[in-house]
């Protein structure tokens, strides 16, 4: 290959060389025969010259400065061509941890990145260098996990093995990096956490109730009569509350775990909105709102009875609880048209309360969050009925809107798939 290029080094001076001579010839005519002065050819020959001479260096700087490995030599070494053809981010480096060869998803990893280049000029992660400069030294698979924290959190494992190219090579002399991204298992894990942590802190909180009222009935109430029977109610309905958390808690975790079964059992949603209404007529009364509901005569779709009992109980009994001011409850079931034309049943559920501030609405089916906690306690909330409905509602395929003006109630709308056939008016 080298010598192919000298060859085409000497064939360009050569013709560079007759260029000049030809040119030499041309204006030594042009003067004798009297077309051109002197004063004329002298310089414009110089300037054919410096022409050649300046394209000859600047094909040789070309040279010099071109790659050591051209695409067609970098398609011969074995080690860049495997390199280039995994998937995950890979880095192989020598000795001195200069980079040998990396592929597509490392050079995205690590934009700065260079073949030939340290390792540590792209990623200043002194972790990673202690990790391949020990591969080397053990000449065992060395592992990592470090964070980057701009320009966002993100938290990765790299694996170091050592590798050596030769079968008779004492040392390794190549440490292949590979990483992996563990952002999404992290966020995940931290998750998790917050939710443990908020569960405990739910079940805690009637938990330090109950034990505060029976130190109390034991101690200083032990013989007040009256007391007992009001200490005795709140207890049965702190109980009551860790219950509901309990229940609340189990069945998201059911839900969780079907998330990928699909229902295949058409149900029908008129009855079962019909049943829950009816179920929740004490509490109705109790606040003194009036329940309407406006349906078609059938509305099936795929679903599990038991969710879609659970789904409604949820959106009805907020409905009764927050926008009990508004004396008015409507709920409607209909077969309508999405956006993309398609069939779509729908089932909303429309308050006239004080109605939730937009802020809030993105936010209302995260698990335990509460536009206002106090209230949410007192009225026996758990935080988590609407996280249960995306839930159930993700299982099913649907989805749910919510649309609320403060001042003027709130609307929370299920959207589901109709069962086919058996969808009429
Ligand atoms: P909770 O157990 O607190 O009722 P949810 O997940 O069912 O939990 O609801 C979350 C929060 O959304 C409630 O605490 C309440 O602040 C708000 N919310 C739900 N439904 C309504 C509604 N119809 N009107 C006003 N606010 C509502």
């Amino acid at each position: 290959m080298n010598e192919d290029r000298a060859a085409l080094g000497r064939r360009r001076e050569r013709g560079a060389q007759l260029v000049v001579a030809t040119a030499a010839l041309v204006f030594a005519i042009l003067v004798i025969s009297g077309a051109l002065t002197l004063g004329y050819a002298i310089p414009g020959f110089a300037v054919v010259a410096l022409v050649c001479f300046l394209a000859l260096r600047a094909d040789e700087n070309g040279k010099r400065a071109a790659p050591p490995h051209s695409v067609a030599e970098q398609a011969n070494d074995p080690l860049r061509t495997i390199v280039s053809g995994l998937p995950d981010p890979v880095i192989a480096v020598d000795r001195d941890s200069r980079v040998l060869a990396l592929n597509e998803a490392a050079r995205a990893l690590a934009p700065a990145l260079r073949q030939g280049e340290p390792v540590s000029l792209a990623m200043r992660m002194p972790e990673l260098i202690e990790t391949v400069g020990r591969a080397f030294a053990h000449g065992e698979t060395e592992r990592v996990e470090y964070s980057e924290r701009v320009p966002v959190d993100r938290w990765f494992e790299a694996v170091a093995m050592p590798v050596k190219r030769s079968v008779d090579a004492a040392m390794p002399d190549m440490v292949l990096l590979t990483f992996r991204d563990l952002t999404p298992l992290r966020r995940v894990e931290e998750m998790r956490a917050d939710f443990v942590a908020n569960a405990s802190h739910e079940l805690r909180t009637p938990l330090a109730a109950l034990s505060g009222f029976i130190e109390t009935l034991q101690g200083s109430a032990r013989d007040d009569a009256k007391a007992r029977e009001r200490f005795l109610a709140i207890m049965q309905e702190q109980a009551r509350r860790m219950a509901r958390l309990i229940d609340d808690l189990l069945s998201l975790s059911r839900i969780e775990l079907n998330a990928h079964r699909r229902p295949d059992v058409p149900v029908d949603l008129v009855p079962i909105v019909r049943q829950v209404v009816d179920s929740l007529q004490t509490l109705a009364r109790d606040r003194g709102v009036t329940v309407n509901v406006e349906a078609v005569g059938v509305l099936t779709v795929f679903g599990d009875r038991d969710e879609m009992v659970r789904l409604f109980e949820n959106l009805v009994e907020n409905a009764l609880k927050y926008g009990a001011a508004g004396k008015r409850l409507d709920i409607k079931l209909a077969l309508e048209t999405a956006s993309d034309g398609e069939p779509e049943a729908m089932a909303s559920v429309r308050d006239y309360g004080p109605g939730i501030a937009p802020e809030h609405l993105p936010r209302l089916t995260e698990r335990f969050y509460r536009v206002d906690v106090r209230e949410s306690r007192a009225q026996g909330g758990t935080g988590l009925g609407l996280a249960l409905v995306k839930h159930i509602l993700n299982r099913h395929r649907g989805r749910l809107s919510i649309e609320s003006t403060l001042g003027a109630g709130a609307t929370f709308t299920v959207h589901l798939p109709p069962a086919g056939p058996r969808v009429s008016q």
